[in-house]
């Protein structure tokens, strides 16, 4: 069962006027949320991020928290599996077409439900591929907007290339990835660039720096240089499907000694028990 404007119903059934100002300009934001054993993971956390990006295209928020709660816990509960992930959407609504804000309108409200897979062993035990291009992006990816032809077209670079991931340079410094915030490890120092209007502020980003804190692993966050990217002992990927990944390939060559390593291996145990005793809790 799907979500859609106070129905619930099977997504065949759904339907979306033609006019929604999501399918005509892509005018919307979404979130993911992924759940384990039932549980929205960080639920609060994507809550305020879905928040900061209404806020940021200056659209009302259509539910309290407490709605939102309670609209997540009937998607997962008429959907099967233990593991899932919500996907959140919210548009300007229906309206004709015309750039300005219409008067009036209501937003449009979209929930959904998929499996969640973890990611393949033998991924984890070899690591995966990227490839790097320029960031050609707009200046407010700190928003998750449903406009995402740039990461759509970015995101088939790598594929094309047999690779998983893009990671994005501006102007000489590393952003993130196509669909993804990137890490680095070198000398035992994990570093992360600095959340800002170029980056989505992931909520795994978070729980990795917070897992690492608690660790007393040292940490840097500050922009990371082109250079360093290329230079990296280990190179992590994270994101609320994926969680952590090791990046042992960058644009056909090696990271480090070109396997997954001891900054990965520790990050992924400490985010494996992280997420278990959320499900406890
Ligand atoms: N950056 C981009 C562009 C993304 O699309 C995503 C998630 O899909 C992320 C980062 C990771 O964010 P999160 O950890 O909240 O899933």
């Amino acid at each position: 069962m799907i979500y859609l404007n106070g129905d619930f119903l099977p997504i065949e059934e759904a339907r979306v006027p033609v006019l929604d100002r999501g399918f005509i300009f892509g005018d919307g934001v979404y979130e993911v949320i992924p759940v384990y054993s039932h549980k929205p993971f960080r639920l609060a956390e994507h809550l305020l991020r879905l928040q900061h990006s209404l806020d940021g295209i200056r659209l009302q928020n259509p539910h309290s928290d407490e709605e939102w709660g309670s609209l997540v816990e009937q998607i997962i509960a008429s959907n099967d599996g233990d593991d899932q992930y919500l996907y959140l959407h919210v548009t300007r609504g229906v309206a004709r077409r015309d750039h300005a804000f219409p008067k009036g309108v209501i937003p449009t409200v979209f929930i959904m439900s998929n499996p969640l897979l973890a990611p393949p062993r033998e991924l984890l035990a070899t690591g995966v591929a990227a490839i790097t291009a320029d960031d050609n992006r707009w200046l407010r990816c700190d928003i998750k907007a449903i406009s995402l032809l740039p990461n759509v077209l970015l995101r088939q670079m790598a594929i094309d290339a047999g690779a998983m991931e893009t990671i994005l340079l501006r102007d000489g410094f590393m952003t993130e990835g196509a669909a993804s915030n990137i890490f680095l490890a070198k000398d035992g120092v994990l570093l992360a660039p600095p959340k800002n209007h170029l980056m989505l502020p992931g909520i795994t980003y978070d729980v990795v720096l917070e897992l690492a804190a608690a660790e007393k692993i040292p940490c840097e966050v500050r922009e990371v240089s082109e250079y360093e990217l290329r230079t990296a002992q280990e190179l992590l990927l994270t994101s609320s499907t994926r969680e952590i990944m090791p990046v042992t390939r960058l644009d056909g060559k090696p990271v480090g000694e070109g396997k997954p390593g001891a900054m990965f291996a520790r990050l992924y145990r400490l985010y494996q028990s992280y997420k278990q005793t959320t499900m406890r809790g």
